[in-house]
């Protein structure tokens, strides 16, 4: 991917041992090597190996195009199409046309652009990733910083924003744990039932593939509220981020968070997928500050030690903090923008 990328930048790099065929992929012409990219087909085992890179030609809404006219892939911005040419059979003019994803729509109106995709091979099936870039202006940080604090999701993520010294704003976010709980408790008993039908040899009938249906139908709104959430919240606070021109500060716990999660007697299946989005909300965070070109830094913001004296704090009912030997006194979620503050880079 690497390679790929440098050479689609005009680099050339020179790898020892690289692969023959990876090699012409490269430098050569695409086209001796078309037959090679037909699905459906046994994959040869270089295809299993490497992403192979493909030009692409941009049409946006205006007619104007950008890239490679031969290219074998087509992003079309007036149909909202992607077209592969020639690329999954090797005929003259053999056309593929599929769906053009709202991101990639989204990337383009940001300033984005996409010079080249690769394909190969995610989970044994074709894929086509298309790799979208901008040029970022440089971005002058300000005199603000953004803190994010993530926990896992039963305790959701505290922000604080911090101006010249001092905590402007500060606010915990939660998804709102009441519905995913009964979706998963649902899920759960529905889950149940259908063991006990599938022990009976039941779950063929009727009523067994109905079940099976709204089992699936369940999970899917359950994900689907967990992605929405983590989805919005990134959203919101990139976009707090670039308005005040902020330097990111994160600090993603997982270990901490997945200790929490142990204390609070959290179904182990839920656990796991608080966890799944917290990690997801860290990756999306970290893709959309990058592609904003936001300066981003990880640092260890403890909740659990006081930012004065550096003692341990005691927690009282309602998740308040307090230091017994100096005082301090804070809820559980400012303790970390706390820690922000006093940290040497302010
Ligand atoms: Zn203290």
């Amino acid at each position: 991917m690497a390679l790929t990328n440098l050479t689609y930048k005009e680099y050339e790099a020179w790898i020892p041992d690289l692969p023959r065929t990876v090699q012409h992929q490269l430098y050569g012409s695409f086209k001796n090597y078309m037959s090679s990219l037909v699905f459906g087909i046994k994959p040869k085992r270089w295809f299993v190996r490497a992403w192979v890179p493909l030009k692409v030609l941009r049409v946006h809404q205006d007619g104007s195009m950008k890239g490679d006219k031969g290219a074998p892939v087509v992003l079309d911005f007036k149909g909202n199409t992607i077209k592969l040419r020639q690329v999954c059979k090797n005929k003259p003019r053999y056309v593929i046309e599929l769906p053009m994803p709202n991101w990639v729509i989204e990337r383009v109106n940001e300033d984005g652009d996409i010079k080249f995709a690769m394909i190969g091979l995610r989970d044994n099936e074709p894929y086509l990733a298309l790799v979208a870039e901008r040029v970022v202006e440089p971005y002058q940080p300000s005199n603000y910083m953004l803190v994010i604090d993530v926990n896992a999701w039963s305790n959701g993520v505290a922000w604080g924003l911090i101006r010249d010294g001092s905590i402007i704003r500060w606010k915990p976010e939660r998804p709102r744990l009441s519905e995913i709980e009964t979706l998963y408790s649902l899920s759960i008993r529905l889950s149940r039932e259908y063991g006990r039908l599938k022990r009976l040899g039941l779950h063929k009938t009727v009523e067994g593939r109905r079940l099976w249906q709204e089992i699936k139908r369940v999970r899917r709104k359950l994900y689907a509220k967990l992605r929405d959430y983590v989805q919005k919240l990134v959203r919101r606070l990139v976009r707090k981020a670039l308005r005040h021109r902020a330097l990111v500060i994160i600090d993603d716990m997982l270990e901490e968070s997945r200790r929490e999660l142990l204390e609070e007697k959290i179904p182990s299946g839920l656990r796991k997928l608080y966890l799944a989005y917290t990690r997801r909300f860290v990756r999306l965070l970290i893709t959309q500050l990058e592609w904003y070109g936001v300066p981003y830094d990880f640092k260890r913001l403890p909740s659990t030690v006081c930012p004065i004296c550096k003692r341990s704090l005691t927690q009282l009912p309602g998740r308040i903090m307090v230091c017994e030997s100096c005082g301090f006194k804070a809820p559980r979620d400012l303790v970390p923008i706390h820690w922000a503050l006093r940290s040497k880079n302010v």
